[in-house]
């Protein structure tokens, strides 16, 4: 699978860049691969790879990526200003801020929390 990136819209909100891919069906996932933009070098620009889709233990779910923020927390990382203190096994895939569309549920997850085709926004602390 070839992982392209057909739209990238960016603006500047305050003091967080926004980044928003919009990303066409055929282009996010294939069987079991999926694209994912992912540091592989400190300072470097993102890398869109090809990658298999995440195995997931019963109490978890996969969120189909619809749109991602890019917050100040991602730049720290990407330009490797953490380093130090939260080193990272690259590449590693950012992105703690998603909507998307719940694609799978693991075994242990309450049907009546969440659902296959549930539209979720995700956040991390
Ligand atoms: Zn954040």
């Amino acid at each position: 699978m070839q992982c392209t990136v057909p739209t990238l819209n960016i603006c500047t909100y305050t003091t967080y860049l926004i980044l928003t891919l919009q990303i066409t069906e055929n282009s996010i996932s294939s069987g079991n691969n999926v694209c994912a933009a992912r540091i592989h070098k400190y300072g470097s620009r993102l890398v869109v790879d090809d990658i298999s889709k995440p195995v997931i233990s019963s109490a978890e779910v996969v969120v189909k990526v619809a749109a991602t923020g890019l917050c100040h927390s991602d730049l720290h990382l990407i330009d490797g200003d953490w380093k130090k203190s939260l080193p990272l096994k690259l590449p590693k895939t950012s992105g703690h801020e998603i909507a998307g569309w719940v694609e799978e549920t693991g075994v242990s997850v309450p049907k009546s929390s969440i659902n296959k085709g549930d539209l979720v926004a995700v956040f991390g602390g």
